[in-house]
């Protein structure tokens, strides 16, 4: 894989024109949780994308743990309706993997860009128990995108296994932990078809953050790792091929109350955090591209967006405020923290999407890079 093209120029309507303007291809966010359907009180197709957009994303990739999940024809139906009307960058879908759903699995699979597997509790309904049915969605998926898998801890080591043993791509989420980034090492040195991610919040935040953010607020699947985990997946760079949000919105009062359900919002961060590591010298410009555009593009296997590019302020400090995000959520693990580069226009398929703060394009705008034919 070739790195994409950085072009630095400056831009003449940018007031100071002693201020460079970097120019970056369209990143693509293979995992983010839009809550539509079920709960759009905590974010929807249209908040999420516009959320997508000011961070410089113009193609999301969407979790079917919603309410209901995302694991027949009608209710993957349901969410492309809401996002063929409200999105306003492209997206794809994920199917959820069931104990019931095994057969229709790989009918379904040229509608979406990839199955999802829950191996571990997170928030939503769905979990993997059964190891036979497990072996049968390995056994069926078909070939073409690979199987995104939550499988933290032990259930890692069951994925790879399988993985291995049914010549299957498997795609690791938000992996965490030392233990965890090794098993991937590994498995990639012994040829087993595996790419993973890894969170901007795992990467920036540790166990040792736990009282500062508070019960509710820390509250994450999977959760905040030891100092000596986060510097193991630095220093595993070149084993991570995608930087992954997991946009995870839930309401501030939700974080605040009795029980405050696992997840950060992370869009309109992202980009802030990585770059800011480019500023300090641990991440290459290139390194950044790679994990953020062109492995989540190949990976997915997703069409190219032409006319794509994002134009960022990379001399921008800004101070981050939950309140101000685009993002229904309201809040940010990071609330406060100064971060280097900011997004100032987005190009999309040749249009201007989004301009200082400002989406310019129309909700229904964003579209499906999997599955675009009407459905019957
Ligand atoms: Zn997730």
């Amino acid at each position: 894989m070739s790195p994409a093209v950085l072009v630095v120029r400056t831009d003449p309507r940018d007031w100071d024109s002693s201020r460079s303007m970097l120019e970056l291809p369209g990143l693509i966010d293979p995992h983010v949780h839009l809550r539509e359907p079920g709960g759009t009180h905590k974010e929807d197709f249209g908040t999420g994308t516009i959320a997508a957009l000011a961070g410089g994303f113009t193609a999301v990739l969407a979790m079917p743990n919603t309410q209901p999940p995302l694991t027949d024809l009608a209710n993957l139906e349901l969410a492309r309706s809401a996002a063929r009307t409200k999105a306003r960058c492209d997206y794809g879908l994920f199917l959820g993997a069931g104990e019931g759903n095994i057969a229709a699995a790989s009918e379904l699979a040229p509608r979406v860009c990839g199955l999802k597997v829950y191996m571990d509790h997170t928030y939503g309904p769905l979990r993997m128990q059964s190891l036979p049915a497990l072996i049968e969605h390995f056994t069926n998926w078909p070939g073409s995108r690979p199987i995104a898998c939550h499988a933290e801890g032990h259930s890692l080591a069951v994925v790879l296994t399988l993985a291995h043993l049914f010549d299957r791509r498997v795609h690791i989420c938000h992996v965490s932990l030392a233990v965890e980034i090794d098993l991937i090492r590994r498995a990639k040195e012994r040829g087993t078809q595996v790419t993973c991610e890894v969170t901007p919040h795992h990467l920036y935040l540790s166990d040792s953050d736990l009282p500062s953010l508070g019960t509710g607020r820390s509250e994450v699947r999977p959760r905040l790792a030891s100092a000596g985990d986060v510097a193991a997946l630095w220093e595993s760079l070149d084993v991570i091929d995608c930087f992954a949000t997991d946009h995870a919105p839930h309401t501030l009062q939700e974080k605040n109350g009795d029980k405050p359900p696992p997840g950060y919002p992370g869009l309109e961060t992202a980009l802030g955090l990585m770059l800011s590591a480019v500023h300090e010298g641990r991440l290459s410009m290139d390194d950044l591209v790679l994990r953020m555009h062109t492995n989540p593009q190949h990976i997915f296997n997703l069409p190219p967006q032409p006319n794509t590019r994002i134009e960022v302020d990379q001399d921008h400090v800004w101070e981050v405020r939950g309140v101000e995000f685009h993002s229904r959520s309201g809040w940010s693990p990071f609330e406060g923290m100064k971060l280097r580069g900011r997004v100032r226009r987005v190009h999309l398929r040749g249009q201007l999407v989004y301009e200082d703060g400002q989406a310019l394009a129309p909700p229904g705008y964003g579209r499906d890079l999997i599955f675009t034919s009407v459905p019957a």
